[in-house]
């Protein structure tokens, strides 16, 4: 099989890792990837929002499978325009990411199937938001709706910040002014994958991120800055009762309406007094929560994903050792703030990759035979092990061993489930 990956970050480079391990994968082409993905395959340089090019250069190298890495390209179509000419993809249509792509919808969705999540209600003008604050008080969640890159939620323990945050919003800080207010869930957060091929949903495993940039969850909010898999707080029955209360129920409903979907699911829960409540959907895997999946499922994932993208899901089941996977992100001193650029990292080719370990690139590029930082999230080390403590101890070995003074990266990674 021919393979093409969109994408160029860490979650990338670890479903190219696990893909090019499966004796199906002839070629593989990650567009337009990073310095890490190119020792393991060819990286082709290509506009991955560019729906036709996308189409042509699978045309051109023969693609068997497109495997859509970020959300960016499934909400501007790219996998409808695959589909349409023919190819088989994995990754939802544009009208089906609005999952991720509008709350207000996966709201909606929500309450149409009778999902359990945050009470909420949406506005497009200031007074009535403004009144509906005063009416329910703090805690409360405000959200712009779109995406923000995860920087249009504030979680407000008092009313004044919830009003600041509304004046940000109706001051256009994130376009056109949109909001979902949203009542305060407590409890603890965990992820849960899912394959989904219209109705049939099909877990392929449990995770939880480390949001804040620095020890005992301080500092501010990241893209994330490590994970590991499974969640111990998503037990077997509450797993259950999320697949049959939520992730069923709501892509039974995008079904009903006629748009279903198809690609792989990520739940984003909230757990409290052992009951789940959907806090949003992504409509990809999570960064870094794809480094510690594919590091568990290994090779079989690409029989999966090809299973998922024909929409024959029922023929397959993942097979788990029964282990723990942690990442482990080094990023840029300074970041999710300004950081500077090209600093060099050295004793990269001399760490151990194996099934057990590898060293997943978010943020390089090679230059003169060097490797150097060129974003905020550069590296994600990953390790697997018998037990989580393993798990942490082997992907820490590997942090250690980096000589990389510009960088820096928390220390307690799995604190919560350890
Ligand atoms: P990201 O994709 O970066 O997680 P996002 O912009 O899609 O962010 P959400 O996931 O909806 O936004 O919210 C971000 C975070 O805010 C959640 O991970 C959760 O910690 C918190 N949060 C969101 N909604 C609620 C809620 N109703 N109650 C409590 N916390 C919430």
């Amino acid at each position: 099989m021919n393979i093409l990956i969109l994408g160029s970050g860490g979650r990338e480079h670890a479903i190219a890792w696990a893909v090019a391990q499966n004796p199906k994968c002839d070629r593989l082409i990650v567009a337009p990837g990073n310095a890490g993905i190119a020792q393991l395959c060819e990286c082709a340089s290509l506009d991955i929002l560019d729906g036709d090019a996308v189409a042509e250069f699978a045309g051109e190298n023969a693609i068997d499978l497109t495997i859509v890495g970020p959300e960016a390209p499934l909400a501007a179509g790219v996998a409808d325009r695959l589909r349409a000419a023919g190819f088989t993809v994995l990754g939802p249509s544009a009208e089906a990411a609005r999952l991720e792509a509008s709350k207000a919808f996966t709201k909606e969705i929500c309450d149409a199937a009778h999902a359990p999540t945050a009470a909420w209600a949406r506005f497009t003008e200031h007074a009535p938001a403004r009144a509906y604050l005063a009416e329910r008080g703090a805690p409360i969640v405000i959200k712009a709706d779109g995406l923000a890159a995860g920087k249009g939620v504030t979680v407000a323990m008092d009313v004044a910040e919830a009003e600041a945050a509304l004046d940000d919003i109706f001051a256009g800080a994130f376009g056109s002014p949109e909001v979902v207010i949203e009542e305060y869930m407590p409890g603890e957060e965990a992820s849960y994958f899912f394959l989904v091929d219209g109705t049939d949903i099909l877990p392929i495993g449990t995770a939880q991120d480390h949001k804040r940039a620095h020890d005992g969850d301080t500092g501010p909010n990241t893209g994330g800055m490590g994970a590991y898999s499974p969640a111990p707080v998503l037990t077997d029955e509450i797993a259950r009762r999320a697949r049959d209360e939520i992730i069923r129920p709501t892509m039974e409903e995008m079904a009903r309406r006629g748009t279903p979907f198809s690609g792989i699911l990520y739940a984003g829960l909230m757990i409290d007094s052992g009951a789940p409540r959907l806090v949003e959907y992504n409509v990809r895997l999570g960064d870094p929560e794809a480094q510690v999946l594919m590091m568990r499922l290994g090779g079989q994932a690409l029989d999966l994903f090809q299973a998922c993208a024909e929409g024959r899901l029922n023929d397959v089941a993942p097979t788990w050792a029964d282990d723990h996977a942690l990442t482990v992100v080094l990023a840029a001193e300074g970041y999710p703030g300004p950081y500077t650029k090209g600093s060099e990292i050295r004793g990269l080719d001399a760490l151990p990759e194996d099934s057990h370990r590898m060293t997943f690139h978010a943020g390089t590029e090679a230059r003169d035979g060097r490797i150097v930082a060129t974003g905020g999230r550069v590296l994600a080390v990953t390790a697997r092990g018998a037990s989580l403590k393993e798990a942490r101890d082997g992907a820490y070995a590997l942090a250690d061993a980096i000589d990389w003074p510009e960088g820096f990266h928390r220390t307690d990674i799995g604190w919560r489930a350890l």
